[in-house]
């Protein structure tokens, strides 16, 4: 049955800071508003799903090996708070590569739809850039741009049109924890 409800993640810039093709730890900060809102749309009944474009794989930039690392990394940290992340959908190709799991395509969304057995419907995407807000879009899901990362830049831009504007993921989770 597809009633089960996510909200789907974008990785840098939203989960954590967008320090440019993260492959070493020592460059992954974690925005600290995320612990927190992540917990309570947990605590809410939402799977957390994390869609990321990491075409540092494909430039050769770092490792897709590397990119566990930095996710392993991450459900650590999220487990100190009580913080389970369902799944990660990597998408390591070039934007030349014309692969079909590149955001802005929703092949992700879907693949976890039919995954999960949710109503995208009543699904979220968070994300900071153009391309999250089109992939929510293309799946049917209500999107929400953060101004952190490089929301601001996004929204400056005028050309991309999310359901809702919020300062950052907490703010972001307020809103979706309010619809209900
Ligand atoms: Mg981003
Ligand atoms: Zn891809």
């Amino acid at each position: 049955m597809k009633n089960q409800r996510a909200v789907f993640l974008d990785r840098d810039g939203v989960l954590m800071e967008d320090t440019n093709y993260v492959g070493e730890l020592e460059r992954v900060i974690i925005i600290e508003a995320a612990y927190r809102a992540l917990k309570r749309l947990q605590d809410g009944g939402f799977k957390l799903l994390v869609v990321t474009n990491q075409s540092g794989v494909a430039r050769g930039f770092f490792t897709r090996q590397h990119v566990e690392i930095v996710h392993d990394h991450l459900n650590k940290q999220f487990a100190a708070h009580g913080v389970h992340i369902d799944r990660y959908y990597v998408c390591p190709h070039h934007p030349d590569d014309n692969c079909d799991c590149r955001k802005p395509s929703p092949k992700s969304l879907r693949d976890a739809a039919a995954e999960f057995g949710l109503d995208l419907a009543r699904c979220y995407m968070i994300g900071d850039r153009p391309s999250d807000i089109s992939t929510g879009q293309n799946a049917g899901v209500t999107t929400i741009l953060v101004l952190t990362g490089g929301g601001r830049e996004t929204l400056a831009d005028g050309k991309t049109k999310p359901n809702h504007v919020a300062d950052d993921i907490n703010a972001a989770a307020d809103w979706i924890l309010a619809q209900d």
